[in-house]
């Protein structure tokens, strides 16, 4: 079940039009590119846990799992409260996050079973949303279910990004010929994160020296002696004693020195992927309890599949609302039977992990 190989997310500039749905693109901010062209999460659903104004979308990973039909296209979206407050808000039970999963067969009503032309701009001819009846919001491009009562043609998840959308020039163009929409039908709106591509690539396994100089060896032997005497002297230190030693002196260290050695290695890393792996963690601190983690609605356990990366917050222009969107990291967990029943966005299940306090950079 499990990926043998860490794969390691980078964003790169690329012209939108290849972050299509049907080129299946692995991307982060500006609009989703939904899988499947209908049964789109309901606003109640995209809509944050701690306030309930609408979530934004933040990225998106498309991992197929090779072998299990059901999952020929399979992809994660994953959506982010803007709200500054919830994300100082947030406990361990409710996150402004929210994950949806979403997996089709190779045949299916949507896409062709033979891959996309990637050189081929879109042209109108290739499976859209409208197609399926499906309304987007002008804003946000989740379900739309409102309509302006205007002109009754642009459409919205929520009152909150009408009034978005009416300031950004709705305004304006609302009711005239060709005007649904904002003046600039184009220009990146305000609520929406930068767009970028996600490139994968697999994380090389580190090479462990294994020569080492012969005073090296002599300095070994040398603290492999001096050990032996020091446990034999504190072979009476309890158990709990010494426990309680190590958590006070640099295990939150030890982590977060972790973290910073394997993520140096590729510094520009975003995000990291090993479905059924073991997470790479920010802090010994904050860490779920199995107990944390929720079953799947259908009853499979859930398990790690990737993890978003503290490096992605220099991407997404949140400088202005400084101190407000943050993560140590935000893992997430899914279905380990990659359940196929019910809804088409089947919710997952988000774990922020934090900095500790020991392990923040100090401020200068
Ligand atoms: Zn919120
Ligand atoms: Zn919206
Ligand atoms: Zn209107
Ligand atoms: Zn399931």
């Amino acid at each position: 079940m499990c990926s043998q190989n860490v794969e390691l997310g980078f964003v790169e500039k690329i012209d939108s039009w290849r972050l299509s749905s049907h080129f299946f693109p692995s991307k982060v901010g500006g609009k989703p590119a939904w899988l499947a062209l209908k049964g789109l999460p309901v606003s109640e659903r995209t809509s944050c846990p701690l306030c309930g104004e609408p979530c934004v979308f933040l990225l998106q990973i498309y991992c197929p799992i090779s072998g299990d039909g059901r999952c020929f296209h399979r992809a994660f979206f994953v959506f982010c409260c803007k709200n500054a407050a919830c994300h100082t808000k947030a406990n361990s039970d409710k996150v402004p996050f929210l994950v949806f999963r979403n997996q089709l067969p190779r045949s299916n009503e949507f896409y062709s079973s033979e891959p996309p032309d990637e050189g081929q701009m879109p042209d109108g001819s290739e499976p859209r949303l409208e197609t399926f009846g499906t309304c987007v919001c002008e804003v946000c491009h989740c379900l739309a279910t409102k309509k302006c009562s205007k002109c009754k043609v642009t459409s919205y998840c929520s009152r909150s990004h009408q009034v978005i959308n009416w300031k950004q020039g709705h305004r304006e163009t609302c009711g005239t010929i060709g005007g649904t929409g904002s003046h600039k039908p184009n220009a990146p709106t305000m609520v929406l994160f930068p767009e970028f591509e996600v490139v994968m690539e697999t994380e090389e396994q580190e090479i462990k020296p294994v020569l080492t100089k012969p005073e090296d060896k002599l300095l070994n032997e040398y603290s492999q002696q001096m050990a032996n005497d020091e446990g034999k002297k504190t072979a009476a230190l309890t158990f709990d004693e010494k426990e309680l030693e190590g958590m006070a002196y640099g295990e939150e260290d030890k982590q977060f020195r972790k973290f910073k050695e394997k993520t140096e290695m590729e510094p520009e890393q975003v995000l990291r992927y090993q479905r059924g792996g073991q997470p790479l963690w920010v802090s010994s601190e904050g860490q779920p309890k199995e107990s944390d983690i929720p079953k799947c609605h259908c009853g499979a356990n859930r398990q790690f599949e990737f993890q978003i990366l503290p490096q992605l917050l220099v991407y997404m222009n949140v400088d202005s609302i400084q101190d407000s969107i943050d993560w140590g990291t935000l893992l997430i967990y899914t279905c380990s039977n990659s359940c196929d029943e019910g809804l088409a966005y089947k919710s997952e299940f988000l774990w922020r992990q934090n900095y500790s306090n020991t392990s923040l950079p100090k401020a200068t």
